[in-house]
C-alpha cells in the first residue's frame, strides 16, 4: 500500500478557453462547469483507492477562474490591493475542493475537503506569493485514519495571523509537492492532458517520445526553457525533499514520466530532451568604450526597470578599445529594452544599437553532458547541416542552447533532436 498526492489542475476540472474569456463582458464569462470532469477524476481516485492505495488529492480552481477572477479585479480598479486578490483568487479553488469532495462522495468514495487554513498551511506574510513555511500534518493523518480521503485546496495558504495568502500562478503544483513532503508520500502524481514528459514537442518533432525517468535538473531546464508542463518551484521543492513526481495522464491509466532524484545510469544518456522558447528578443550595443563598469551599468539599469535578461554575450577580440554587448529579453520586455538601450548607447557615447525581435533559443538538455564532450560539437553540426545560423551559445553544466532566427526554430529542434535520437544513448533507447 502506498500513499499517492494526486493533484488535478485547472484543465483537468473545467474548460481553459484557451485565452478566450477574458472579459466580464464576455457572455461566456464564469461558463465553465463540467460535472463529467469532476466524475472522472472521481473515478481515478476511487481506482487508486481500489488497489489498496491511500489517496491526498488536491486541485486547482477549475478552467481558467483564476484568469476570470483577476479581470472581475481589475474591471473594478486599476491596481486592486493584493490582500483582496488572494481573497478572491482563493475562492476558486475552495469551489474545486467542495465540488470534488462531492463527486468523491457521489461515486463512493468518503472524502473532506480542507481550505489551506484548515490544513495548517502556514506561510509567510506576503500576498500574491508567499513560500510555504510549515504544514501541520494532524488534519490529513486523521482523516486519513478515518478512511476519508482528503481534498486539499491548492495555491493557498495562510499567514500566523490568519490571513489567506496564495503561492504564486500555478501555484497549486507547489502545494501538491508540500503536501508530499509532509505526509512522507510515496509519489506525488500530476495528472495532465498530456502522456508525460516528452523529448520534445511531439507536434513538431514527430519522432519525440515519453521519457520514463528524468532527474530534477533536467526537468527544471525543461521546465524552465518552455516544456513548462511543471511550475519550476514545484520542482525545486521536490528536489529539496526529495519528492517523487510522476506526470501522467487523466486521459489514460498507463505511466508518465517519474521525476526522481539523479541516479547514476543517468549519465550514460547524452542527451534527454530537447527544449526550446519562443518569443525572444536580442538587442544588441556596439562599441561602447571598453572599461570597468560598463557592463555593470548596462546590466544594473535594465534589472532596475524590471527587465528580465537571459543571455549576454561580449566580445573581445577588438582593437580599439570598443566593446559590442548583446543580450536577450522576453519579447514582451523587447521595447522597453531598446528604449534603455539607446539611453545607454547616448551616455556612453556608443556607437550603434541594433535590435531583432525575432529569435529563438533551442537547448539539448542532459546530465550526460557532464561526462560526454562531443555534445555542443554534435549540436552545432546538426544546426551548420540544417543551414541555421547560430547568433548566440550559451552553456552550463547539463545544457546547451543557442539562439537563432524565430523561422528556423522548428527545423532547429528537428535537426537536434535527429541528431541525437538514434544514438544508442538517447533517452528511451537504453533496454
Ligand atoms: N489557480 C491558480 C492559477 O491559475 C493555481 C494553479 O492553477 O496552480 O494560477
Ligand atoms: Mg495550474
Amino acid at each position: 500500500m502506498a500513499l499517492i498526492v494526486q493533484k488535478y489542475g485547472g484543465d483537468a476540472l473545467g474548460d481553459k478557453g484557451k485565452g478566450r474569456v477574458r472579459s466580464p463582458d464576455d457572455p461566456l464569462f464564469g461558463a465553465q462547469f463540467i460535472p463529467e470532469k469532476y466524475k472522472h477524476i472521481a473515478r481515478i481516485v476511487k481506482r487508486t483507492r481500489e488497489k489498496g492505495h491511500q489517496v491526498v488529492v488536491t486541485v486547482s480552481a477549475m478552467g481558467d477562474a483564476t484568469d476570470r477572477m483577476l479581470a472581475m479585479a481589475h474591471s473594478l480598479m486599476d491596481k486592486p490591493p493584493v490582500r483582496e486578490l488572494d481573497m478572491l483568487m482563493t475562492t476558486g479553488e475552495q469551489q474545486s475542493i467542495a465540488l470534488m469532495a462531492l463527486a468523491l462522495e457521489a461515486a463512493g468514495v468518503p472524502a473532506r475537503s480542507f481550505t489551506g487554513l484548515q490544513v495548517g498551511i502556514l506561510t509567510e506574510n506576503l500576498f500574491g506569493k508567499a513560500r510555504i513555511r510549515e504544514i501541520s500534518t494532524e488534519k490529513l493523518s486523521s482523516a486519513l485514519d478515518e478512511g476519508y480521503t482528503p481534498v486539499v485546496a491548492g495555491f493557498q495558504g495562510t499567514t500566523e495571523e490568519s490571513e489567506l495568502t496564495t503561492l504564486g500562478r500555478g501555484g497549486s503544483d507547489i502545494t501538491a509537492v508540500a503536501l508530499a513532503a509532509a505526509i512522507n508520500a510515496d509519489t506525488c502524481e500530476f495528472y495532465k492532458d498530456v502522456d508525460g514528459i516528452f523529448t520534445t514537442d511531439p507536434r513538431i518533432c514527430p519522432s519525440a517520445r515519453k521519457i520514463e525517468r528524468i532527474s530534477f535538473d533536467e526537468m527544471l531546464e525543461l521546465a524552465s526553457l518552455g516544456a513548462g508542463v511543471l511550475q519550476s518551484r514545484s520542482v525545486e521543492f521536490a528536489k529539496n525533499y526529495d519528492v517523487t513526481l510522476h506526470v501522467r495522464s487523466y486521459l489514460h491509466d498507463e505511466p508518465g514520466t517519474l521525476v526522481v532524484p539523479e541516479e547514476p545510469e543517468m549519465e550514460d544518456v547524452v542527451v534527454s530532451g530537447v527544449a526550446f522558447n519562443r518569443g525572444e528578443a536580442k538587442i544588441t550595443l556596439l562599441g561602447v568604450p571598453d572599461r570597468p563598469g560598463v557592463a555593470a551599468e548596462v546590466f544594473g539599469r535594465l534589472g532596475a526597470a524590471g527587465i528580465l535578461v537571459d543571455m549576454i554575450i561580449q566580445d573581445i577580440a577588438r582593437d580599439d578599445d570598443l566593446n559590442d554587448i548583446s543580450f536577450t529579453v522576453s519579447r514582451a520586455d523587447y521595447d522597453q529594452a531598446l528604449e534603455l538601450a539607446e539611453k545607454l548607447r547616448e551616455e556612453l557615447k556608443g556607437s550603434r544599437v541594433v535590435g531583432d525581435p525575432s529569435i529563438a533559443k533551442v537547448s539539448a538538455v542532459g546530465v550526460g553532458m557532464r561526462s560526454h564532450a562531443d555534445v555542443a560539437s554534435r549540436m552545432f553540426k546538426a544546426l551548420g547541416e540544417a543551414k541555421i545560423n547560430i547568433q548566440m551559445i550559451s552553456t552550463s553544466e547539463i545544457k546547451i542552447s543557442c539562439v537563432i532566427d524565430e523561422s528556423q526554430l522548428e527545423d532547429a529542434v528537428r535537426a537536434i533532436h535527429v541528431a541525437f535520437e538514434s544514438d544508442k544513448r538517447f533517452v528511451g533507447n537504453k533496454d
